[in-house]
């Protein structure tokens, strides 16, 4: 395993009396896919939150290429190359496409950078150039996913976090989706740690796996190992 990138170490996270998460550990390495599976309510947001610095844990550490980034601000974690996609996609639906896109990019003034990104993403995405002028609201909710992806992409980060890329999109949508994003970790380099509740999904697309449930990871290993453990096929993919 090459080096991580990210490190979860012992962190506990709640809100308010309701303890989220309870001890996660986990490694991202550099140049990886790592997904963490978990039914509804499992903690996977909450992790996700906690390692972009929108909450904070009450114990336990974040690292980030070699640096403390727990209880730091969500802006400065950003500066340092780690963006999050979030649930439910949070586009701003009054600003057209290619203002979401820059809003992306907010932490970065480089104008010629911001060009060749913004022409970067919009191949990836060209659903989006095509509809460079629209208000984000009108976007179906398979090109606000897009969006929202490309949008935390526009931060040039080195990991990416994504949470549920596949909630309420049909199966070709997904696909699309899935098949880019594999692409962008291919092609330019950037860490991805996903989470899924499209188990078969995220194991086909994803390198290694965590298991979360009830705010514990549960069972880790190389994501085609867990596909053939008896326990994910039947409480996971729904084989048994
Ligand atoms: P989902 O797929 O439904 O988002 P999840 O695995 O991402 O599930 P979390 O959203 O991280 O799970 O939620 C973990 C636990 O924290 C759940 O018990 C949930 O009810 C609780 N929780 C999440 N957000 C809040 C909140 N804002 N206030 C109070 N409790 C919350």
């Amino acid at each position: 395993m090459s080096d991580p990138i990210l490190t979860l170490a012992n962190v506990e996270a709640s809100y308010g009396a309701v303890k989220a998460i309870r001890g996660v550990s986990l490694k991202v390495p550099k140049g990886a896919i790592v997904t963490v599976l978990g039914a509804n309510g499992a903690g996977k947001t909450t992790i996700l939150r906690t390692i972009s610095g929108i909450i904070d844990p009450q114990k336990g550490s974040v690292t980030f290429k070699g640096e403390a980034i727990e209880r730091r601000d969500p802006a400065d974690i950003v500066r340092r190359g780690l963006s999050h996609a979030p649930e439910g996609r949070e586009v701003f639906p009054l600003l057209s496409v290619r203002h979401n896109l820059l809003m992306g990019a907010y932490t970065r003034s480089n104008p010629a950078e911001l060009a060749e990104d913004l022409e970067r993403v919009e191949t990836y995405f060209p659903i989006l150039r095509e509809r460079a002028d629209q208000d984000a609201g009108l976007l179906s909710g398979g090109q606000q996913q897009m969006l929202s992806i490309a949008r935390a992409l526009m931060a040039r980060p080195d990991l990416l976090l994504l949470d549920e890329p596949s909630l309420g999109l049909s199966p070709k949508l997904t696909q699309e989706i899935f098949a880019i994003v594999k692409r962008v970790n291919r092609e330019r380099g950037v860490t991805i740690l996903l989470v899924e509740q499209n188990a078969a999904l995220a194991l086909d697309t994803a390198d290694y796996g965590y298991i979360l449930e009830l705010g514990r990871i549960v069972m880790e290993g190389p994501a085609a190992e867990l596909r053939e453990k008896d326990d994910v096929k039947e409480f996971y993919l729904g084989l048994k």
